[in-house]
């Protein structure tokens, strides 16, 4: 599946390894494995998670080099640096199948029409404004022929009400859902969050999985749950995750000054 000779993306580091390209290989494998094992110790289905790679603050040149190595589902978390990355990825040759960007951090609201024009989905969606600003981009770029399908959306469930990590409180879920549904451009995919630091993390993980079970209740095709991220990916996956976002665990550490 990895063959470097028959990625479809043209791209030069496929054919010559550079050393960042094997350390991002190496820790790539090891994550998959993570992941594998993680699925399997649940006894979910292959495949039944999605590993979304946190590019957020490395440069274009390690998204491509990720591509090559099979990667197509990708975590951007500020707009417009995102923006301007994913449009020098695409510049830099068509890759087949193309790769996918998902918006991961919070949306400013003005920034929601660039965010529209690049993003299959956004999962840090935590306002009714946010979602109504969406619904509009989202119809301008399908109507400019930018996007071809919906833009996703997933709901940022806060657990422990911190306004800082950001998120909805449980009682405020329905209302932006509602907000969502409204708009034919915008497509409710389901649920978001991220684990609080203080606190058993199994405990945290429970609680969503619950508040998740009773939303899809309500929306039923509600059933993407993001949760787990490099530290906690294993107790996010036995507690139903169906996308996990992993970042440091591929790319390295981040610049300190951007986390
Ligand atoms: C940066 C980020 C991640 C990735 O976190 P790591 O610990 O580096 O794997 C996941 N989710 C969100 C919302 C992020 O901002």
């Amino acid at each position: 599946m990895n063959d470097p000779g028959t990625d479809g993306t043209g791209s030069d580091f496929s054919a010559s390894r550079d050393a960042r390209t094997t350390e991002l290989a190496a820790r790539l494998r090891a994550v998959r494995e993570r992941l594998d094992a993680a699925v399997a110790a649940a006894h979910r289905p292959a495949g039944a998670v999605e590993l979304l790679v946190v590019t957020k603050f490395f440069p274009a040149d390690d998204v491509r080099r990720l591509i090559g190595l099979g990667v197509r589902t990708f975590g951007e978390s500020r707009e417009p640096e995102a923006g301007r990355k994913i449009a020098e990825v695409r510049a830099g040759g068509e890759i087949t199948p193309p790769p996918t960007f998902d918006m991961i951090g919070t949306v400013q609201t003005k920034k929601a029409g660039g965010v529209a024009r690049w993003a299959r989905a956004v999962h840090s969606v935590d306002r009714r404004k946010l979602a109504e600003r969406l619904a509009d981009a989202a119809q301008a770029a399908l109507d400019a022929g930018d996007r071809d399908d919906p833009l996703g959306v997933l709901l940022q469930v806060s657990l422990d009400g911190d306004p800082h990590r950001g998120g909805l409180l449980e009682a405020d879920l329905a209302d932006v859902a509602d907000a969502v549904a409204g708009s034919p451009a915008l497509s409710l995919r389901g649920l978001m969050a991220i684990a609080p630091l203080a606190g058993e993390r199994a405990h945290w993980m429970a609680e969503l999985a619950r508040i998740h079970a009773d939303f899809t209740r309500s929306h039923p095709d509600a059933t993407e749950l993001s949760a787990g991220m490099s530290g906690d990916l294993e107790i996010a996956v036995a507690h139903g995750s169906t996308c996990v976002r992993v970042g440091t665990a591929i790319l390295g550490e981040r610049p300190l000054l951007s986390q």
